[in-house]
């Protein structure tokens, strides 16, 4: 089932991303080994494309508070993630 390429981002991998680069910045090498740790094989490309998307889904809106949903974009209490139906 796995698709090296086509494995689908979890709405918690889009949270750590999100995260991980308002710690350190956009450092895609850092952000991809971190990821790595938590059994999730991912490039820094596609660590740093997976980022834009996300951005570009989401419109710079608040991203920062946890009550919205990094994957969708959406109030996150008591909804049904689409980005997590994919999984
Ligand atoms: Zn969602």
């Amino acid at each position: 089932m796995r698709h090296d390429n086509a494995q689908a981002w979890t709405p918690d991998e889009d949270n750590a991303i999100l995260c991980m680069v308002e710690q350190f910045g956009k450092k895609w090498a850092k952000i991809a080994k971190s990821l790595a740790q938590s059994g999730r094989l991912r490039t820094p490309a596609s660590v740093r494309n997976r980022f834009i998307r996300i951005k570009r889904g989401e419109q710079f809106r608040e991203v920062r508070g946890k009550n919205r949903c990094a994957a969708c974009g959406e109030i996150k209490l008591g909804h049904v993630c689409k980005a997590r139906i994919t999984r």
